[in-house]
């Protein structure tokens, strides 16, 4: 198959129901022609997935179909924004068919679930690297932005964090949980959730909000530089929650064919795993109530970590009342 053939073989398809009434124009042409709902803002974001870097050769290509969309979607989450369309920048070394086929039905299936519609990209051969840029809607002024915690706010996280990363040592080989244990944290690396429901929900809500990509830490760093405040983050029962710990030992009983990570290590990869897509968000106290029905009506669990403060700096408080400075640098491909 030649370029186009596979263009219009694995990406050339009608717009889902709920995207159609925006993309006048999709694959096909010099650009796709998209007709914005009036009054609303369109919010875009561009990740890039490089192999080697972003994941490993062995993942399964329907899982990286639909980890391609997933961390784009996050952001739109992160924003508060409806998914509409994107586009998919694809470099391959070689045209695989079988591969091909699976990674478009993971995309596309991720995609029919939002109802965002794939309206063009760009294909060419060199390494693996897939580009994937989307565009969502969001009422002018609705966006969840880094910018808005204020001192006093509570600070929240959605889901559980660390799982990506306990997959990630499994492969450096640095832990050996039991195989159940490990095909549970493969998908969380593999297959993450992006939190659009709860982004949704959380429209005038939550006062910032980001998505932890780079690790909770270097993610709400993010939210604290941009609003000039600081945060206390307590290390208590919500803590070992947040951590799938407990999860991964409800579904084993333990770490018994090698070395078990200890509490003080799963705390680290809850702080700086990276890889976890859920939200990282503020919101005033007063909306506790209203934080717990957008995780009602999104389906998803929340838990509050700690507290936004004037000072500036990120702690850790353990359960003795001892803070611990915690650095606010996340992955950096550069550092
Ligand atoms: P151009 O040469 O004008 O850049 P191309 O020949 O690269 O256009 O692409 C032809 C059409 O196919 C365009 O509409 C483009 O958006 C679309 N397209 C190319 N690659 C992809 C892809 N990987 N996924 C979806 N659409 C694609
Ligand atoms: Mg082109």
């Amino acid at each position: 198959v030649g370029e186009f053939d596979l263009i219009a073989r694995f990406f050339e398809r009608p717009a889902p129901a709920a995207s159609a009434a925006q993309v006048a124009r999709g694959v096909g042409d010099d650009c796709a022609l998209l007709q914005p709902t009036p009054g609303m803002q369109w919010a875009v974001s561009t990740d890039m997935l490089v192999e080697g870097r972003h994941f490993l050769s062995t993942v399964a290509p329907e899982r990286l179909g639909h980890k391609a969309l997933a961390v784009n979607l996050s952001d739109l989450a992160a924003c508060g924004a409806r998914p509409v369309a994107y586009t998919l920048a694809l470099s391959l070394p070689s045209v695989q068919e079988a591969w091909l086929a699976g990674f478009a039905q993971g995309l596309h299936a991720l995609a029919d679930a939002h109802g965002i519609a794939l309206v063009g990209g760009d294909t060419t051969a060199g390494p693996l690297v897939i580009g994937i840029t989307v565009m969502g809607e969001v009422p002018p002024g609705q966006a969840l932005l880094r910018s808005g915690a204020r001192a006093g706010d509570d600070l929240w996280v959605s889901g559980h964090l660390g799982d990506a990363r306990l997959a990630l040592e499994a492969f450096r080989g640095t832990v050996s949980p039991p195989q159940r244990v490990m095909e549970l944290a493969r998908r969380r690396m593999e297959q993450p959730v992006a939190r659009v429901a709860l982004g949704l929900a959380l429209r005038g809500v939550a006062s910032a909000a980001a998505d932890v990509s780079d690790g909770l830490c270097g993610d709400l760093g993010h939210i604290l530089a941009a609003s000039q405040v600081g945060a206390v983050i307590e290390a208590d029962d919500a803590m070992q929650l947040i951590a799938s710990k407990a999860l991964w030992m409800g579904v084993e009983g333990t770490f018994d064919d090698g070395p078990t990570p200890d509490d003080a290590q799963w705390v680290q990869w809850v702080l700086h795993g990276g890889d976890d897509y859920e939200l990282v968000f503020t919101a005033a106290p007063a909306w506790r109530s209203r934080v717990g029905e957008a995780a009602a009506l999104s389906g998803t669990p929340v838990r509050r970590i700690g507290q936004i403060q004037a000072e500036p700096g990120l702690w850790l408080r353990d359960t003795n009342g001892v803070l611990t400075r915690l650095p606010t640098r996340g992955f950096d491909h550069f550092a």
